[in-house]
């Protein structure tokens, strides 16, 4: 039994099995968080490596039917590890009670929803190894003044350190994807709290991305009451000129309002 690709899914298998040799060779092998999630296992490629490893405990997310009944059936040890289900429906409480880490060849249609779903477990998830579009990981990748910085890189950033690991050419899949990939590296840098209302870091943050050709005095209009002063330079400036701390010093103003 094959599973056939569903484009819907983003279904694009790895066949070179040297990449996922480097992607499952990727996750830290000295952590002390055993607890790991594959989100879309597909065919197993990564999954047979990583049920191999004795440091971690392996669960896996997977939403297509054929892809579970293929993975049960061809893995020794999936059962009782393996979920079928939307990754981005999953309530993690429920999975894992403690930090836990994520690996994956994430579905590219939904590669950013699964990041923002992340960045809100970010306390218990202390490294994520992915493979992704490049240039989605080359903008999550980019400092402020890159024309794709933006809103993610600007909210992992905060939080994680980026590293890349690898470069994937679409013969490496089947079927090709159109694009090419890249495998990053996250880990959990050590700031605990921005210094600022994490929660209003955000909306900032996207508003000013959102009309990220205007200055910030007038992108970010929805979020300044009439009255509010802009007479710093900071509102000159467009939000790709901000760093991380400029974020949350702009934070810290609109607060302050
Ligand atoms: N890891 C495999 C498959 C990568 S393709 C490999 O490297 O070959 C992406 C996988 O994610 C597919 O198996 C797809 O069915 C699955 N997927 C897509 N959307 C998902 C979601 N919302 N939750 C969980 N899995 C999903």
């Amino acid at each position: 039994m094959e599973v056939r690709a569903k484009k819907a899914l983003g279904q694009h298998f790895l066949t070179d099995k040297g990449v996922a040799k480097s992607i499952v060779g990727a996750l830290s092998a000295s952590s002390e968080v055993r607890d790991v999630l594959e989100i879309g296992p597909g065919t197993g490629v990564l999954s047979g490596l990583l049920l191999e490893r004795e440091d971690i405990d392996l669960k896996l997310i997977e939403i297509d039917s054929e892809s579970v009944a293929y993975l049960l059936t061809h893995f020794n040890g999936m059962e009782g590890r393996l979920m079928e289900g939307d990754y981005l429906r999953l309530d993690m409480s429920r999975v894992f009670p403690g930090p836990y880490r994520v690996i994956g060849n994430f579905p590219y249609n939904i590669s950013s929803q699964i990041f923002f779903k992340i960045l809100e477990d970010k306390d218990r998830i202390p490294e994520v190894v992915c493979m992704i579009q490049k240039e989605v990981a080359d903008r999550i990748a980019e400092g402020p003044g890159s024309k794709v910085y933006g809103i993610l890189s600007v909210l992992l950033q905060a939080w994680y350190d980026i590293t890349p690991v690898l470069s994937v050419g679409p013969g490496s899949f089947s079927p090709p994807p159109k694009v090419r990939s890249s495998v990053i590296r996250l880990t959990r840098n050590s700031r605990t709290s921005l210094g600022c209302d994490e929660a209003l870091f955000r909306r900032v943050v996207k508003t000013a991305f959102n009309q990220r050709r205007k200055t910030l005095r007038n992108a970010l209009k929805p979020l300044l009451g009439e009255s509010a002063n802009t007479s710093d330079p900071i509102f000159d400036l467009r939000a790709e000129r901000l760093s991380v701390e400029d974020f949350v010093r702009l934070t810290n103003m609109i607060a302050g309002q």
